[in-house]
């Protein structure tokens, strides 16, 4: 179970601390799989990367399956991000110079044991499932705007993770082909059971959600 409890976040800024999360609470329980709506600016990435156990709350508690990440010392910290929880940032964040195949394995080469023949076969499995098995061989900059998030979608779940977080993963791509990164979402989701959020600008996608949330005025209501 993913559970935050009023989680609040400031900024220190020269004119005083710049008020963007506020009493946010939430809980999704594992098969369970929630969109995340609201305006630009209205902190909807600063709650992904607080959930992530990338960025520490203010005020307020994360926990995932019972464990604060902000409790753990650095090395436990990224252990437990790289163990638990695949991100697909915004901006795809593929490294330039990696191959798709070499991206999607980034984040065992940092697990004990990482980086195996297991692994290989695995990324390449993943790399099937997502459509990308005759491009494993690309580099990023060979790839079109879907094949990028269906690349860093792979990397996200190359390790299993229990928690998948998605910051507008349609945000720069043609409706058709939003349409079809979103089914891959929803059914690798349910094939995998994880827990899901997924931060959109887009109501057709978030109606895909069974559980929708609104960000706004420093807040999180149900949808
Ligand atoms: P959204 O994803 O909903 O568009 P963000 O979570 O990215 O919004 O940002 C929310 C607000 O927090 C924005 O007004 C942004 O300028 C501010 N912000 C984000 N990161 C920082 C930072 N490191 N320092 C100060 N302000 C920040
Ligand atoms: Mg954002």
């Amino acid at each position: 179970m993913l559970k935050a409890e009023n989680v609040s976040k400031t900024y220190p800024t020269p004119r005083g601390d710049l008020r963007i999360l506020e009493g946010v609470s939430l809980s999704l329980d594992h098969g369970q799989a929630a969109a995340i709506m609201g305006p630009s600016g209205s902190g909807k990435s600063t709650l992904l990367y607080i959930l992530g156990a990338l960025d520490p709350p203010t005020s307020g508690t994360v926990t995932l399956q019972g464990t604060n990440p902000y409790t753990l010392n650095e090395r436990e910290q990224a252990a437990f991000r790289n163990d638990r929880i695949g991100f697909v940032f915004q901006d795809h964040s593929l490294l330039p110079q990696c191959s798709v195949l070499e991206n999607v394995l980034t984040p065992t080469l940092v697990a004990a044991g990482g980086g195996a023949g297991d692994d290989e076969a695995r990324a390449r499995e993943i790399l099937a499932n997502v459509g990308l098995g005759n491009r494993l061989d690309h580099r990023p900059g060979e790839l079109s705007g879907g094949e990028k998030q269906r690349a860093a979608i792979a990397r996200a779940l190359i390790r299993n993770p229990m928690l998948v977080l998605c910051d507008e993963p349609t945000g720069n791509l043609d409706t058709s082909i939003a349409d079809s990164v979103a089914d891959l979402l929803l059914d690798l989701h349910k094939a995998h059971n994880t827990i899901l959020v997924v931060v959109t600008h887009s109501p057709s996608l978030a109606d895909r959600f069974p559980i929708r949330y609104r960000m706004a005025n420093h807040r999180l209501t149900e949808a």
